[in-house]
């Protein structure tokens, strides 16, 4: 059995916050706002996955209104939600994902994030992409006001082989 599940997210940037991608901090003006730590790719991974099981969104799961969520890393919550889908005998195939943001450039941190991720996921870096692409200056990433981020995600019952 395989089952995909996608995501999409959107978060405000503001000046002063931290912008924190894929687990990594990025050197940048303007950061992210959120309850948690803001982590926008790693918020549509692990609601990705929560799609491909069939279980709804994020929000259900990790209130924002939640006190024991205020201002932790995203990667705990990704721990569970991959937790979750281990518990129901399922592990991932592949993850692709896209971050859409004016500034800055992330192409020397996409490795280190996929570090990261991998290892919250206990995938091999390979199993993992993620790719970075600005606003062209238009609409709300070119004008900075936000980032978005969008996953896809496959996952396979243990021992199914294609
Ligand atoms: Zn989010």
């Amino acid at each position: 059995m395989i089952r995909i599940g996608q995501s999409t997210d959107i978060h405000r940037l503001k000046a002063g916050k931290p912008l924190i991608l894929g687990g990594i901090k990025i050197d940048s003006e303007l950061g992210i706002v959120a309850h948690s730590d803001g982590d926008c790719l790693v918020h549509v991974i692990a609601e990705a996955l929560l799609g491909a099981l069939g279980l709804g969104d994020l929000g259900s799961h990790f209130s924002d209104q939640d006190p024991q969520y205020k201002n932790i890393s995203s990667l705990v919550i990704l721990k569970r939600v991959c937790d979750m889908m281990k518990e129901r005998g399922y592990e991932i195939v592949n993850i692709d994902s896209t971050i859409l943001i004016e500034k800055p450039k992330l192409s020397h941190y996409i490795y280190k994030m996929k570090e990261a991720l991998s290892k919250t996921l206990t995938v091999d870096p390979s199993q993992l992409n993620i790719k970075a692409t600005t606003g062209e200056k238009v609409g709300i990433i070119g004008r900075q006001e936000a980032v978005v981020c969008e996953a896809v995600i496959l996952i396979k019952e243990r021992g199914y082989d294609e």
